[in-house]
């Protein structure tokens, strides 16, 4: 193991973002939830504290879920079978087709099936470390905690995971761990697991305690006289906007990836259920922090709207490689001799291979493209593409062990690129997959606007700068499942709260400027579509906030942002009218969203000096390469306060709230994977 801690360019003295006005320093903020004491009891002592609600009592509480993914499923199922009203809603036509449908590899657990040291304390550790130090002990610890009853859990509810001839369930491994503790259902889990999910949620329908709203958009929060106490929802068949109330608010409304046009995500992720809650208060935490996986089809030409993931489990047999020289990247790979190949991850990090963790992975695939070492066709001056090789593999199991393995995403692979991998190398590029930013919440899961929790990947969470594979599965079923029915019945205890008629000022400003802004969107009749704004804002925010990330590039994008968003809000075209199915209308009010977004997206950036996990910025490398972060600055969680007035391009600037980060458990060291 070597720590490499030569910066290899100093530090910029001044604060550009600050000094310039980008931004504003605000107070401190602190998480004042977590229980002191022993890390391992301060989930028990924290339920324990939790107030409980009479299950009398509980009949008479509505919450509103937004979300039905995993992390709102379960949460709209555990709490309607406690006996509160849930009203849960989403944009699909069934709460079956949110994008968790879409995990393929896998669901982490630290239940040491395999004997091969796994412990609760050791998933614990990994996750720190693969956070690369910026989040928080007590959350992660208590995820790790539950992770083992998230299995038993899906287990009862006839969950397919896979087994061993034993009868065992089955695990594997992914990037940043040595041991083996992903559960998996071959190359579904996600859909497997949302059926699960979308099971329980269907029993509470039935049994009248959860009324779901599916085709149903959140546009805006209701937050009256200091709480969080409803939603403004368009009902996407009819156009009608409709104002549903609430004794709490949950968002579980995903991850925002699609900020970048091209991503992983499903087409209709979005931030806006977030976004509009943070427009009304609530801080939105670490928004630069975006991971970009490794092991992704590459780009194939400009007429694409959509990348396509090939799971990182197929690291788990795939072995990762370029040509040592730049003149074979045009070659057959099957022609290039094994000495001639340069299995670059299993070179510089031997203890880890090719299951380091993915901002690694994903980095180091850069470096070797930009080297021109790349494979495939060029795009601009390189080729964005590495193998993922499967003939080591082949040759050691049988085509029909592989297939059952991982038999779907490799047929996927074919029919999107014609090639077959059980014959010829696969091809790979990183691409956005996941956003570890989020609104901010303490440990119980609320935010900073009482009464608002989020859940799942909408929220900043447990993973710091870098998720780790097979965790986000695992974040969003312990959210929804056990943490939030435990703490959300604290805040409910504490009520019950004034009842808000239709009438209050909230209900009708809120009411009055969803009406506003579809109106506007409306009425612009300008020359430019939607997609083009779309494309062009994901082709700034790739260029200066992707996988590098610089301050001269930084402020670069900033300025195109702006420009671009003045522009939309002249020129964009929406077709149609707000009382019919408008898809035109929905994707204008998501790209509203994102113009806003990606530029406090590069303000954070800006503003973190300093390189951690998915966050590289260039002035902060060591000697080789690796990420250097800076600790004695940059320890806190960014907790950022709106500052706007809408469609205005001069702005107030947000104001920064940092949340110092404490490790007692795990040391703050330089990570190293060799
Ligand atoms: C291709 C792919 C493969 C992956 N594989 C894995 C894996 O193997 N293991 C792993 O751990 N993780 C994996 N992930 C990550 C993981 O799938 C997601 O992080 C996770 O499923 C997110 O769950 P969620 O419930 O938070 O959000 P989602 O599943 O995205 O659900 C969001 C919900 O919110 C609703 N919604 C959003 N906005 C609104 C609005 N404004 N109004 C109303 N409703 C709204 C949607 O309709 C939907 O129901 C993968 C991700 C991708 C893209």
């Amino acid at each position: 193991m070597t720590d490499t801690t030569t910066p290899v360019t100093p530090q910029t003295a001044d604060n550009v973002g600050l000094a310039t006005g980008l931004y504003r320093e605000g107070g401190k903020i602190a998480d004042a939830e977590a229980p002191k004491g022993p890390i391992s009891e301060r989930w028990g002592t924290r339920q324990f504290e939790a107030q409980l609600v009479n299950p009398a009592n509980r009949r008479k509480l509505t919450v509103i879920i937004i979300g039905s993914g995993l992390a709102g499923a379960s949460a709209a199922a555990t709490l309607g079978e406690a006996g509160y009203r849930v009203k849960s809603f989403c944009y699909q036509d069934s709460p079956r087709r949110a994008h968790s449908i879409a995990a393929q590899g896998g669901i982490n657990a630290a239940k040491n099936y395999k004997e091969d040291g796994d412990s609760v304390y050791r998933l614990f550790y990994d996750t720190v470390k693969g956070g690369d130090f910026r989040s928080r002990e007590s959350n992660v610890y208590r995820l790790a905690q539950v992770s083992a009853d998230i299995i038993d859990q899906c287990v009862a509810q006839g969950v397919p995971f896979a087994r061993e001839y034993g009868g065992m369930l089955d695990n594997r491994s992914f990037g940043g761990v040595q041991v083996s503790r992903t559960f998996y259902a071959r190359g579904q889990t996600g859909q497997q697991l949302l059926i699960g999910a979308y099971q329980a949620l269907e029993r509470q329908v039935a049994a009248g305690t959860v009324e779901m709203y599916a085709r149903h958009e959140m546009l805006e929060l209701i937050v009256a006289d200091g709480r969080a106490r409803g939603a403004i929802v368009r009902d996407m068949v009819t156009g009608e906007v409709e104002t549903h109330l609430a004794d709490a608010v949950v968002l579980a409304s995903g991850g925002y990836g699609n900020v970048f046009y091209l991503s992983t995500n499903a087409m209709g992720s979005n931030v806006t259920a977030t976004w509009r809650a943070h427009r009304k208060g609530a801080y939105f935490g670490n928004p630069c922090y975006t991971q970009i996986h490794p092991t992704c089809i590459p780009v194939s030409g400009e007429h694409q709207s959509k990348l396509t993931l090939m799971s990182e489990s197929l690291r788990n047999d795939g072995r990762i490689w370029v040509p040592k020289n730049r003149e074979d990247c045009e070659k057959d790979p099957r022609d290039i001799p094994e000495e001639d190949r340069d299995y670059y991850l299993e070179r510089i990090y031997p203890a880890f291979g090719n299951l380091v963790p993915r901002d690694i992975a994903s980095r180091q695939a850069k470096n070797v493209c930009d080297e021109g070492r790349g494979v495939g066709p060029l795009v601009g001056d390189f080729r964005r593409g590495v193998y993922l090789d499967f003939t080591d593999a082949l040759q050691r199991m049988s085509n029909e062990t592989v297939a059952d393995k991982y038999g779907n995403l490799l047929d996927m692979y074919q029919r999107i690129t014609g090639e077959n991998p059980y014959e010829v190398p696969m091809r790979i590029y990183p691409a956005v997959h996941y956003t570890m930013g989020g609104l901010w919440v303490d440990y119980d899961l609320q935010s900073n606007i009482p009464g608002l929790f989020v859940t799942g990947e909408a929220n900043f969470s447990d993973h710091g700068a870098n998720r780790l594979g097979a965790s986000a599965l695992m974040q969003g079923l312990a959210d929804g499942y056990f943490v939030l029915p435990n703490t959300i019945r604290d805040y409910l205890a504490h009520g019950p709260y004034p009842k808000v008629p239709m009438t209050h000022e909230a209900v009708v400003e809120a009411r009055a400027s969803v009406d506003a802004r579809i109106a506007k969107l409306l009425s612009i009749n300008g020359e430019r579509t939607v997609d083009s704004f779309h494309k062009e804002l994901g082709n700034i925010m790739w260029e200066f906030c992707g996988m590098e990330r610089s301050e001269e590039g930084l402020l670069k994008g900033i300025d195109l942002i702006r420009g671009l968003r003045d522009e939309f809000w002249r020129n964009v075209r929406v077709l149609g009218s707000g009382e019919e199915i408008n898809q035109s209308l929905e994707k204008a009010g998501r790209v509203a969203d994102f113009l806003e977004l990606g530029e406090l997206m590069c303000i954070d950036a800006l503003h973190r000096r300093e390189s951690c996990g998915g966050h590289f910025r260039a002035e902060s490398q060591t000697e080789d390469g690796e990420a250097l972060r800076n600790d004695d600055d940059f320890a806190y969680v960014a907790a950022w306060e709106f500052g706007e007035e809408e469609g205005h391009v001069g702005r107030l600037a947000p104001v920064l709230h940092k949340e110092d980060l404490a490790y007692e458990y795990v040391h703050l060291k330089q990570r190293s994977y060799k």
